[in-house]
C-alpha cells in the first residue's frame, strides 16, 4: 500500500506543490493531503484505505454525492458514441433549455469549461456591451484565476486594486475596483469615483470564498438598483450556488435577476463543464452573433453535458426540500455543541452550503473572517481529519452537503465534531 506522503513527495518533483490547484497542497493547515483513491456517496476514501465523510464533495459539483449510478450511466453510454467532436450537439440545446427554465431572467447561455472561464467571459460581454472598462469586485470574493480577479483592496477600501499575484500587470489591476461585501456604500462610492466607467459589478451572491457569509436583508437588491443606476451590468456569480442553494441558485431565494450569471460546479455533474449567460441583449453581443469574442475547444463536450443533464434532471423540488432538513439538522447539532460549551464559534448556512467560525461575533465580511482565531481551526480540522471528517482545509472555505448524507452519518459527524472541539479547546 503507497502512503500519501510517499505520493506527495513523488508529486512533489513533477507539479508545483505536488498538486494541481494550490489549496489541495494543505499549505494553510499543514500536513499530508491525503491522496485520494475513490469516493461513493458521501465518503472519500484514501491511498491509505482510510474513509472518511466528505464536506468537500469535490468543492462543490457532488450534490448527489459521489459516483451516482445513473450519472455514470448517462455518462459511459454517451462515451460510446465518441468523446468530443467540437460540433453541435442535440444534448447541448436541452442542458441550455434546462437550466434557463430553472433560472430566474437567465434568457442565453453559453457552454465553457470552468468558472474561471465563466467569470473571465461574463466580464468580457460586460465590458463590450458597456464600452466601459473598470470592474467592481468584493473583498474576499474569488471569481477563479483570470488576472482582472487576483485583485485585492489596497490600504484603504476604496482604492484602486493592487495585484496579489506576480504576472498581473498593474495595467490590468488598475480596471479592478474593490468594495466590501455587505456593505453597499462602498460600491456607490467607487460609483461617484468613478463615473461612467465602470462596466459591471461581479459578486458571489452568498460568499462561499470566505466560509459562507449570506448577504444581508435587501443587499442585492441595493446592489441591482446601483448597478441599474449607473449603467453597469450587474454579474452574479453561482458558480458555487448555482442549483445549490436552491433550484433556481440564489437569485431564485434573494429575488434578485442580474445581467449576466456564472455557472459552474453542480451545473457539470462532476465534470469540467461551465456556463455564463443572462440578457438575450448581451448574450446576442458574443460570437458568432456579435462581436465580442469567445470560443473552446472542449466547450459543450458530449460526456460533461450528458453529467450536467442527469445530475439537472435529478435535481428535484425534493431533493432540495431533503438538502435544507439535512442541513437543519448539522446545523442544530453544532449549534447545541456550541451553546453547551460556550465556545466561541459562530456558524451560517445556507441549505447545503454552511461555514463554521472561529470567532463568536457575526461574520458579516471579509474582515471578520480575518479575525478569526486561524490556528485553532487549524488544529480542529486535523482532528476532524483523524476523526474521518473530511472538511475544506482553511477557515475560508464553505462545507457542503449532498443527498446521500443521511440523518446517521450527520449524527455521526456532530459527535466527531464535538470530540474534534473539545481536543481542540482542552
Ligand atoms: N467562482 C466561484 C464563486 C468559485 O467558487 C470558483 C471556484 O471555486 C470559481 C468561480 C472558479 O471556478 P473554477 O475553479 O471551475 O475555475
Amino acid at each position: 500500500m503507497k502512503s500519501s506522503l510517499e505520493l506527495l513527495e513523488r508529486a512533489r518533483k513533477v507539479m508545483p506543490g505536488g498538486v494541481n490547484s494550490p489549496v489541495r497542497a494543505f499549505r494553510s493547515v499543514g500536513g499530508t493531503p491525503p491522496f485520494i483513491l475513490r469516493a461513493n456517496g458521501a465518503h472519500i476514501t484514501d491511498v491509505e484505505e482510510k474513509t472518511y465523510i466528505d464536506f468537500v464533495l469535490t468543492w462543490g459539483p457532488a450534490i448527489l454525492g459521489h459516483a451516482h449510478p445513473e450519472v455514470i450511466e448517462a455518462c459511459i453510454k454517451t462515451m460510446r458514441d465518441g468523446t468530443s467532436f467540437g460540433a453541435p450537439t442535440e444534448r447541448e440545446i436541452e442542458l441550455a433549455e434546462l437550466t434557463i427554465d430553472r433560472v430566474p431572467g437567465l434568457e442565453m447561455l453559453r457552454l465553457v469549461n470552468s468558472g474561471t472561464e465563466a467569470c473571465m467571459s461574463a466580464v468580457r460581454v460586460a465590458r463590450g456591451v458597456t464600452g466601459r472598462d473598470k470592474i467592481i469586485k468584493f473583498d474576499g470574493c474569488y471569481h477563479g484565476h483570470a488576472d482582472s480577479f487576483l485583485i485585492r483592496a489596497g490600504s484603504g477600501a476604496l482604492t484602486f486594486g493592487n495585484p496579489n499575484s506576480p504576472g498581473v500587470t498593474a495595467g490590468c489591476a488598475k480596471d479592478t475596483l474593490i468594495a466590501q461585501f455587505n456593505q453597499i456604500e462602498t460600491v456607490e462610492a467607487l460609483f461617484e469615483a468613478n463615473p461612467n466607467e465602470i462596466a459591471a459589478v461581479i459578486i458571489e451572491p452568498i460568499c462561499g470564498n470566505t466560509g459562507c457569509i449570506p448577504p444581508r436583508d435587501g443587499f442585492l437588491t441595493q446592489l441591482r438598483e446601483t448597478c441599474t443606476k449607473h449603467g453597469a451590468a450587474l454579474i452574479l456569480d453561482e458558480v458555487m450556488t448555482g442549483f445549490r442553494v436552491a433550484r433556481g441558485g440564489a437569485a431564485e431565494i434573494y429575488g434578485v435577476i442580474p445581467d449576466l450569471y456564472c455557472f459552474g460546479k453542480v451545473l457539470g455533474g462532476g465534470f469540467p463543464l461551465a456556463a455564463y449567460g443572462g440578457k438575450e441583449e448581451y448574450m446576442r453581443q458574443v460570437a458568432p452573433d456579435g462581436p465580442i469574442y469567445q470560443a473552446g475547444t472542449l466547450s459543450g463536450n458530449p460526456v460533461a453535458v450528458s453529467a450536467g443533464l442527469k445530475t439537472l434532471e435529478l435535481l428535484t423540488p425534493e431533493v432540495y426540500q431533503a438538502l435544507e432538513r439535512t442541513g437543519q439538522r448539522l446545523e442544530d447539532g453544532v449549534a447545541a455543541i456550541i451553546e453547551k460549551n460556550d465556545y466561541p464559534l459562530s456558524q451560517h448556512r445556507v441549505g447545503s452550503m454552511f461555514g463554521l467560525f472561529f470567532t463568536p461575533q457575526d461574520v458579516k465580511t471579509h474582515a471578520d473572517v480575518t479575525r478569526c482565531d486561524i490556528p485553532k481551526f487549524n488544529t480542529f480540522f486535523h482532528h476532524c481529519l483523524d476523526l474521518g471528517v473530511y472538511l475544506a482545509p482553511s477557515q475560508y472555505e464553505a462545507g457542503f452537503l449532498s443527498i446521500a448524507h443521511t440523518d446517521a452519518l450527520i449524527d455521526e459527524t456532530v459527535s466527531s465534531i464535538e470530540e474534534a472541539l473539545k481536543r481542540t479547546f482542552n
